[in-house]
């Protein structure tokens, strides 16, 4: 099980306000997200949360329009109210407490790639491997639902990053910056392996070697590609 790491200093809730907007941006910039989907959240300390609004755009979030929450889900500050995926959020934090924020987008390949019956994800790309370990796809839940919280329950503690059959993605990370390039990560994969597919069947690793990068993961022994 994780472990929360209580030595690290937490920017300032106006730096992180900054950073929310910022990755939303990007998010809607990539094409990771249309009008107002996706949703993004991160620790404030104290058990204060903030969270995008629901209903905005993400295009043109801006940073006092973000919503605080505490860690049961009630509204502490902001004008609007809190993303109707707020209990994912919440199951996710709940449930990691080594992360500070985390970020759910709908990147188009990721959930087409989701919509194929039992498409090789794993043990292909070895610095996916490395750096993202086993891609999960989390069988399908009604978006902005308990049932979806609840059907992370024993993936997100092994995954930082998963695809939500037919919906989309929800990745973590020790930073809002992090959580945002596992989701661009993940879904870098998918193209890549969208592309094989359509290619024919992608080949696996040899196991011999799949497993290496497996034990190399679960090490924390990850590459930092250039
Ligand atoms: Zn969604």
């Amino acid at each position: 099980m994780a472990q929360a790491i209580a030595s690290r200093p937490r920017p300032l809730e106006d730096e992180l306000r900054q950073d929310v907007v910022r990755f939303c941006q990007l998010l809607h910039q990539k094409g990771f997200l249309a009008a107002n989907d996706g949703n993004v959240s991160v620790r404030l300390g104290g058990g204060r949360i903030l969270v995008t609004p629901t209903g905005t755009a993400k295009a043109f979030l801006a940073p006092d329009e973000l919503v605080v929450v505490d860690e049961k889900g009630q509204k502490i500050g902001g004008l609007g109210e809190p993303t109707g995926e707020l209990p994912m959020h919440l199951e996710v934090l709940h449930r990691r407490p080594d992360v500070e924020a985390v970020v759910h987008a709908h990147p188009p390949m990721c959930i087409a790639l989701s919509l194929v019956r039992s498409p090789r994800l794993n043990d292909v790309l070895p610095e996916v491997m490395l750096s993202l370990g086993q891609i999960d796809v989390v069988p399908y839940a009604r978006p902005q639902t308990e049932a979806l919280a609840r059907s992370l329950a024993g993936r997100i503690e092994r995954c930082d990053a998963l695809i939500l059959e037919r919906h989309g993605t929800i990745a973590v990370g020790v930073s809002v910056a992090e959580a945002y390039f596992r989701t661009e990560r993940i879904e870098h994969a998918a193209q890549v392996l969208w592309l094989a597919h359509a290619l024919g069947r992608p080949l696996p690793l040899a196991e011999p070697e799949a497993r290496a990068l497996r034990e190399a993961h679960a090490r924390g022994r990850h590459i930092r590609t250039a």
